[in-house]
């Protein structure tokens, strides 16, 4: 059931009912901006992750800054963006199960759709899917390139299911995935400059073989927030997968560039707006923003410009303030903002967006691709 909205639009933000979710408004267009910027005249194009915000809402803000389409996660976050109107969209992922293939299939006809697969198998199910449903699918080859997760072997094993998918006559051949997730939250630049090379080398070397056999090659894609930079500078990357930089969150405020000082490239846009609901015990306030209302996998939450309190501890409806003695400390009632640990699975507790701007309300979004597990 969606929730109702914690707001309406003209409200002071120390009137909207907690625990809600804030976009600064301000801040999320300069990150959005700054992307743009980033990637101009690399060659690389902005292919924005909606796993971060799972919204056609926020798809056609990046779409409208030059993005060339959307990557998601699973066929229920490609269903809400298509539904949404967003025409260009990549299931950076596999994708298995005949209803799933089905649906994925039956999205074809409203935008344009494409997969990732590192199994023969699999490629005989999509086109299978694709058949049924009349339709001609694109198809990428996942190669890993360094995470050990999904995707085959790069070079010869990559080339020979590239051939399996151009063979098929409901699919077409679509290029390679090649994300390198481990890399992104590598806090030392060398470390990220070392493992992007890497992974650059053999993309490129794919890329070579592929060519020699007479196989296209026109999507290389990846890239996260962490290292986007370095895939967009390899030559060979063409589409980069970064998500969290919309937002940011405290993990990736970690990482450190080439000063060896963290990476201020992008704001934080995105707050968990929450309420001392206790302050009983000295030097303890208690929110109620707990870990079902902000992800604590990558860390807790900070108090937004209260450098001097420390969220200590997430209960599942409770989140515990540590307030030295020398520190003013937050009332019953106070309102105070958290910048999430991780952006994503904090995104996917809530319905709704609250977009503020010079402390009002301006907008609510829908999060429509949330919580969908399938
Ligand atoms: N591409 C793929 C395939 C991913 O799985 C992810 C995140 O896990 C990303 C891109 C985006 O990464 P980030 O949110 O770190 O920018
Ligand atoms: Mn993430």
């Amino acid at each position: 059931m969606l929730q109702t909205p914690p707001a309406r639009p003209g409200m002071r933000e120390d009137e909207v009912d907690t625990p809600a979710l804030l976009i600064d408004l301000d801040a999320f267009e300069a990150n959005l901006d700054t992307m743009t910027a980033h990637l101009a005249g690399t060659g690389a194009k902005l292919r924005a992750h909606a796993k971060t915000h799972k919204s056609a809402v926020v798809a056609h803000q990046q779409i409208a800054r030059g993005a060339v389409g959307q990557c998601v996660q699973k066929v229920a976050e490609a269903e809400a963006l298509a539904w949404g109107g967003v025409a260009d969209i990549l299931v950076s992922n596999q994708v298995v199960g005949a209803d799933k293939l089905a649906r994925l299939a039956a999205l074809a006809r409203i935008t344009n759709i494409a997969v990732c697969a590192d199994d023969a198998g699999q490629v005989a199910a999509i086109e299978a899917a694709a058949r049924d449903a009349g339709i001609r699918l694109s198809v990428l080859v996942e190669i890993d390139v360094g995470m050990g997760r999904c995707g085959v072997a790069p070079g010869a094993d990559a080339v020979a299911l590239a051939h399996v998918i151009a063979a098929s006559p409901h699919l077409r051949f679509g290029g390679l995935q090649a994300y390198h997730g481990r890399a992104q939250h590598l806090r030392r630049l060398e470390e990220r400059h070392f493992a992007i090379g890497a992974a650059a080398d053999s993309a490129r070397r794919t890329v070579e073989m592929l060519r020699q056999q007479g196989l296209d090659c026109p999507i290389v894609g990846g890239a996260g927030t962490g290292t986007f930079e370095l895939e967009a500078g390899s030559g060979v990357y063409t589409e980069i997968q970064a998500g969290s930089y919309c937002f940011m969150d405290a993990d990736y405020a970690r990482n450190l560039g080439a000063s060896g000082k963290p990476v201020a490239m992008f704001r934080h846009a995105l707050f968990v707006l929450s309420t001392v609901i206790s302050a009983v015990r000295p030097g303890i306030a208690v929110l109620d923003a707990g870990h079902k209302a902000v992800a604590i996998d990558s860390g807790m939450p900070l108090v937004w410009q209260r450098p001097d309190i420390r969220y200590v501890g997430a209960s599942d409806e409770h989140g515990k303030l540590e307030v030295p003695s020398e520190a003013e400390a937050p009332k019953v009632g106070e309102k105070l903002r958290l910048v999430p640990g991780h952006c994503d699975p904090t995104v996917d507790r809530f319905d709704w967006y609250v977009g503020v701007r010079n402390g009002r309300v301006e907008c609510l979004w829908p999060i429509a691709a949330r919580g969908g597990f399938y």
